[in-house]
């Protein structure tokens, strides 16, 4: 397999962080981004540990300047990015007459806004390359959750964002997907549980018994979807939501 270099943002914990150890394992060099560079030393550490490279990168997907410098440095210390996986996600979780505006626009900021420009930075190396693999998350959340008006409207835009680019960038050689995780184990829905008052493992039990394989997803579940879109092989596979939940969704 060709040796790359990959960003993964949002990857100092969870399904990102997951992610950038595999693709790190398959032997791609990795630009581990999220908020800080401190926060990314977790994922950067264990992947060093584990025979890999990696660059901890700290910038907000949503802020254009920092998103640009971040391309700068990596593309000096680790190359030319040709594969991208847009993971950074946040919730800011409220029934519709609740929701604050401040909110709304946050979450688009990061999911959307964030999605863009890094997509758009990284088209440019990818375009050059003739090869890229882009991987947007969105979720199980965008066919509609109750709390979520604003992070299902985000991950419903992220699938119309991911067939745009895929047609827009198909001829370049890049290809372009979204991955809609259901129930995973991660910090974000420690989160939810915590906003509900219900205690988390409690919560995973609840879920596990809606689930039809009978458990809720691990970050290692969705990091195996991510390594098939960015394989070379996948090259014929582009413009795809693929739900990885468990069981079928509507
Ligand atoms: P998480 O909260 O554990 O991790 C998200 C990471 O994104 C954090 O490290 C955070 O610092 C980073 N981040 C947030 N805003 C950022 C910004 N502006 N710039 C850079 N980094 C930023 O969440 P997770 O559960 O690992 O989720 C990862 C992705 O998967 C998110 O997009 C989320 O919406 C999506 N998702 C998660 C689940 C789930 O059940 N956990 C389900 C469906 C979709």
């Amino acid at each position: 397999m060709t040796s790359r270099t990959a960003i993964v943002t949002g990857a100092a914990r969870g399904i990102g962080a997951s992610v950038a150890l595999r693709l790190a394992r398959e032997g791609h060099a990795v630009a581990v981004l999220d908020l800080t560079e401190e926060m990314c030393a977790a994922t950067v550490d264990a992947i060093r540990a584990d025979g890999g490279r990696a660059l901890a990168i700290g910038a907000d997907v949503g802020d254009e300047a920092a998103v640009a410098a971040a391309f700068d440095v990596i593309e000096q210390q680790l190359g030319a990015p040709t594969i991208l996986v847009n993971n950074a996600g946040i919730i800011r979780d409220n029934l519709l007459f609740k929701m604050a505006t401040a909110d709304w626009d946050a979450v688009m900021n990061v999911h959307l806004r964030g999605a863009f420009l890094v997509s758009r930075a990284a088209q440019a190396h990818m375009t050059r390359a003739g090869f890229g693999r882009i991987v947007n998350m969105s979720s199980s959340s965008a066919l509609g959750n109750r709390g979520q008006a604003n992070y299902a409207a985000a991950k419903a835009g992220i699938q119309g964002f991911t067939k745009t680019l895929a047609i827009e960038l198909g001829r370049f050689g890049i290809t372009v997907n979204s991955i809609g995780p259901g129930w995973i184990q991660t910090e974000m829905t420690a989160a939810t549980a915590e906003r509900i008052g219900v205690p988390f493992e409690e919560m995973l039990t609840q879920w596990a018994g809606q689930i039809p394989v009978g458990r809720v997803g691990q970050p290692e579940d969705i990091a195996h979807a991510v390594s098939f879109f960015v394989s070379e092989q996948a090259g014929f596979v582009s413009g795809q939501v693929l739900y990885v939940a468990g069981g079928p969704l509507d």
